[in-house]
């Protein structure tokens, strides 16, 4: 029912200021995708959600898998629509590297008391670069400061690294200072098959300190043991989908309507092997574009239906290795980030 679709989550741009060594835009595809250019519009939105939707809506964030949506054209036009048009609150995350500090007094305007945003800042002045690679320290700043001073709401994210775990604590007062209203010391579980940089080391390495440590990442390993194996552990895992409980959806930049971002890999062939295999059984990747069905339609469509049908089986009856390894009951990695 498109009434009891409460949170939204949109890719607005598959393009990026920052080169971020773990990012897919990054690494997919051998890095440097071409096709990486696209974004939402105002324009198709206003097609494609009804007043229904808008209506239930309680939630609607920019983030997505390619790219930040400071990039997009449509970024402000897009949160004054909602903001006109629905009562849900809004979010962004975004490296806030990029855009004049003007841009970012009228972010504030538009978030008016009814929205975040989270500032992913990786360490200080001498160190957020070394993860979020292009972004500019003064720049930064000066973005975040123009947003606080406008009266926006500031969230900061600070994903923690070996590099830059000794400046938790003086990140955190920092935060304070500025005029954020929350930080958070996030712990990553993606230190797992790390790409080597230039000179042949892992590019990130994870924090000694067991405080940001991801909990989860550490009882994998017991865990995949317990089953025989982490394939076995895949195959039988049960399955809560995150997506179902808080009943979202995701929009990629493409225009494919998704149940959530760890599935909307699939918009770009060749970042998600499962996600391939899995289109070309149920119908191909253009079923899912909102430029061809409408909501409504691709929700009850054969492909939702098959993702669904396969957390009760296993991967060789359909089950997705995507959601086996995110929502499995036994272990989040993601929740975990924020523990
Ligand atoms: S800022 Fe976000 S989208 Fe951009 S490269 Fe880093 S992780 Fe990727
Ligand atoms: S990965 Fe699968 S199970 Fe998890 S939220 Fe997405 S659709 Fe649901």
């Amino acid at each position: 029912m498109l009434s009891e679709v409460r949170v939204l989550h949109l890719e607005m741009s598959e393009r990026c200021n920052a080169a971020c060594p773990l990012c897919a835009r990054t690494n997919v595809n051998g890095g440097g995708d071409p096709s990486l250019t696209h974004e939402l519009r105002l324009v198709d939105l206003r097609s494609w959600l009804s007043a229904e939707v808008l209506e239930s809506l309680s939630y609607v964030y920019m983030c997505g898998n390619f790219g930040d949506p400071i990039l997009a054209r449509d970024t402000i036009p897009v949160l004054r629509y909602l903001r006109e048009n629905s009562r849900c609150k809004l979010g962004m995350h975004t490296n806030g590297g990029a855009r004049r500090v003007e841009w970012w007094s009228e972010l504030a305007d538009v978030m008016n008391g009814r929205g975040r945003v989270v500032f992913s800042v990786d360490g200080l002045e001498d160190t957020n670069h070394l993860y979020r690679r292009n972004v500019r320290w003064d720049l930064l700043q000066c973005n975040f400061r123009a947003y606080i001073r406008a009266g926006g709401k500031a969230e900061w994210h600070f994903l923690v690294f070996r590099h830059n775990e000794h400046q938790v604590e003086t990140a955190e007062a920092l935060a304070a200072a500025e005029g954020f209203s929350k930080f958070v010391a996030k712990k990553s579980a993606r230190f797992v098959n790390v790409p080597a940089d230039s000179t042949g080391k892992p590019a990130v390495q994870p924090p000694l300190d067991p405080r940001y440590l991801n909990a989860d990442l550490g009882r994998s390993e017991s865990l995949f043991a317990a089953y025989g194996s982490r394939e076995d552990w895949l195959e039988r895992t049960p399955i809560a989908c995150k997506a179902k409980k808080e009943a979202s959806l995701y929009i990629s930049a493409r225009g494919h309507l998704w149940p959530c971002c760890w599935l909307g890999y699939g918009s770009v062939p060749g970042s998600r092997t499962d996600l391939d295999a899995f289109l070309a059984k149920n119908g191909g990747l253009e079923q899912l574009s909102l430029r061809k069905q409408g909501l409504s339609q691709i929700l009850h469509g054969p492909a939702f239906r098959a993702v669904e049908r396969g957390w009760s089986e296993g991967l060789s009856g359909g089950r997705l290795l995507t959601c086996a390894k995110t929502c499995s009951k036994e272990l989040d990695l993601y929740r975990a980030q924020y523990r």
